[in-house]
């Protein structure tokens, strides 16, 4: 079986020269544990982090493992109670076509309530972290107006949606007029700035938020950031998801910037992590389950084909060329 390995760490962007694809024996599962064919493999911005040799939230791999992945799988052998061969399963893995994984840390797909790659996106990890994300550190009110970041991406995108169904005014960035369109005509943003297009990023703020910002949902950092923080109304929240704008600086050139705004608002500004919320996954995919069931919210999937493609989708994420969430098809279903 083939797995992806980590080749060296990356200075700045990464490239495909980190990664290096090689055989291996396919693992066999101890006690309490399964084995796995890996169907779907997610890519996510939090892995460049794992690249780097420092601390951050989630370890740094070593240079010459295998790398670590959100997979949906489908058992092909159980020595744990309460699988069997046949069951797809959710769970963090390798990026790998098989890995053995420890059930406690393994959950059951339905496959019956959608496509099992949503356990990836929509109905998983970037799905529970714009719910709780939004609803617990955002705080939106009804007529409130909410500003997301990276608007069409995964988190970004159900985020916008949530905020919509809780009466929210929402606007967006995103890198594409395609992604703005998609914002706009079918998700039902009222607003979305492409802000690759737009030279005056602050005045287009200002242009789609007539009434200031009182939660600002970020993923991005940087320039958006910038011209965020001065729109910011008294009071106002700012849930801080993701900086990926940031992500690939070797040095960030300055400490935050404009915080003197943040005094004349009283704005509260707030770090989060998805796995914070482990005792409140359920709710939350029950709830999000239910919006998609009634067309309440959307969602896109860009998959990319191919075990052999996974770093090309990773480095993908870096030039936004996904709408969506971001997969990795390895195995029919
Ligand atoms: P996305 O699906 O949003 O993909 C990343 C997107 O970021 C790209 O499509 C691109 O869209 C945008 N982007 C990339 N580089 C830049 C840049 N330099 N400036 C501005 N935009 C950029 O990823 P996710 O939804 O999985 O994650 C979104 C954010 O949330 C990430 O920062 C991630 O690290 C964070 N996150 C945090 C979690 C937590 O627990 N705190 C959990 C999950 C995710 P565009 O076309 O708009 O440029």
């Amino acid at each position: 079986t083939r797995q992806w390995q980590l080749a060296s760490r990356p200075v700045g962007e990464p490239t495909a020269e980190n990664f290096e694809l090689v055989t291996v024996d396919r693992p066999e599962p101890d006690d309490g544990e399964v084995l796995v064919k890996t169907l779907y493999q997610s890519v996510d911005p939090y892995m460049r982090g794992r690249m780097r040799d420092a601390e951050s939230y989630a370890e740094p791999w070593d240079v010459g493992d295998p790398m670590r992945a959100g997979v949906v799988g489908e058992v092909l052998e159980s020595e744990a109670d309460g699988f069997e061969e046949g069951d797809v399963v959710t769970g963090d893995l390798l990026w790998a076509e098989h890995a053995v994984g420890d059930a406690d840390e393994l959950r059951k797909v339905n496959p019956e309530l959608g496509p099992v790659s949503t356990a990836l996106g929509v109905l998983g990890m970037p799905g529970v972290t714009a719910y709780w994300g939004l609803l617990d550190v955002g705080d939106p009110k009804p007529g409130d107006t909410v500003f997301v970041s990276a608007a069409a991406g995964a988190v970004g995108s159900v985020v916008g949606q949530l905020a919509r169904l809780n009466g929210a005014r929402v606007v967006g960035t995103a890198g594409s007029d395609e992604k703005i369109e998609w914002l706009t005509e079918e998700l039902g943003f009222d607003a979305a700035i492409n802000y690759k297009e737009t030279d005056d990023l602050s005045g287009a703020v200002a242009e789609a938020c007539p009434n200031g910002i009182d939660v600002y949902f970020d993923n991005v950092g940087g320039p958006i950031t910038d011209a965020v923080w001065p729109r910011l109304n008294e009071f106002s929240r700012v849930a801080i998801c993701g900086q990926i704008a940031l992500y690939n600086e070797t040095e960030v050139p300055t400490g935050p910037r404009k915080l003197a705004t943040l005094i004349e608002k009283r704005a509260k500004v707030e770090g989060l992590l998805v796995s914070d919320y482990q005792d409140r996954w359920g709710e939350a995919l029950k709830r999000l389950a239910r919006f998609i069931q009634e067309d309440e919210i959307r969602y896109r999937e860009n998959v990319v084909e191919g075990f052999e493609n996974a770093p090309d989708a990773f480095l993908g994420l870096f030039e936004g060329e996904n709408i969506g969430k971001q997969l990795v098809k390895v195995a029919e279903f």
